[in-house]
């Protein structure tokens, strides 16, 4: 098993690289993947001149530990028209994205402010969340993940709320993972057995700070105690998670038959695509 999204001190997780890769080790895990929030959340975003040194850090300590590493932004939304704080240009820099809601990040722009950031706080604060706020917000997180190349969207309603069964239609045709948090588990089991059937797959993550909490699981198979699930949904259950998941790996794979994936048709993803042609070439 992999423990997909970790945060370390160059964010706002509280241990070195060193001792979270090491958990990781300890706890027998497969792949940790450290991924540090986007530079707009207000404490500890990881600034996009520091990407690369920290993925050289991550590398470095897989290797001197023995256990694969992967370097990733957990990404925030930032706007109404579902910007996030993840460059295109960035992806090069990276293994693996995930995307999210935080509640303290700086709006994209000052529409945003008014007529995102602002109203969830709000709600947040007060716990009411009117029909058209959910609506408004499902629809920003549909638009920050259709027109971004995500990997796993992290944590959904932790913060602001979201019709989960909605987004997760497009994450099945995305091809993007939904994250279990091992953290908590902000739907109840009737979303995810409706998400499932939507054709969404998922992954456990911890979403862990500190290195104890590195590869934790049992809050989420506590929730699925509850669900009726098969282990196929899940990617990175024992021997079920296949590693050639582009998704996980940032790598582009090409599917059995030998032709690409169609959900990178986005001209975003066909940019991605090209240059991971380029760099396979460069490679060989
Ligand atoms: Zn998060
Ligand atoms: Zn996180």
């Amino acid at each position: 098993m992999g423990d997909y999204h970790t945060h370390t001190n160059n964010s706002d997780g509280k241990a070195t690289v060193e001792e979270m890769v090491r958990a990781a080790k300890d706890a027998g895990l497969k792949e940790i993947a450290i991924t540090e929030h986007g530079d707009a959340k207000w404490s500890g975003g990881l600034e996009r001149k520091k990407y690369s040194m920290v993925r050289a850090l991550v590398e470095k300590c897989g290797e001197d530990i023995g256990i694969t590493t992967l370097f990733g932004i957990e990404a925030n939304i930032t706007g109404s028209a579902g910007q996030i704080d993840f460059c295109e240009e960035d992806y090069d820099k990276v293994d693996i994205v995930l995307c999210g809601i935080h509640r303290l990040v700086s709006p994209a722009n000052f529409i945003s402010f008014f007529t995102f950031t602002l109203p969830n706080w709000c709600r947040g604060i007060f716990r009411c969340w009117s029909k058209s706020r959910i609506n408004k917000n499902t629809e920003i997180v549909k638009r920050a993940l259709s027109e971004n190349n995500i990997d796993i969207y992290a944590h959904p309603n932790r913060y602001f709320k979201v019709d989960v069964v909605e987004i997760s239609k497009v994450c099945a045709e995305r091809n993007i993972l939904i994250e279990l948090s091992s953290k908590k588990i902000n739907f109840r089991p009737i979303d995810f057995e409706r998400m499932v059937a939507a054709g969404a797959k998922f992954i456990i993550c911890s979403d862990a700070h500190t290195p104890r909490r590195v590869g934790t699981t049992a809050k989420v198979f506590d929730f699925l105690k509850l669900c009726d699930w098969k282990p196929e949904s899940i990617v990175n259950i024992d021997n079920t998670f296949k590693r050639k998941d582009r998704h996980i790996s940032g790598i582009k794979i090409e599917k059995l038959s030998g032709k690409e994936e169609e959900d990178d048709v986005h001209p975003k993803n066909k940019k991605r695509n090209k240059r991971d042609k380029r760099n396979k070439k460069s490679r060989k």
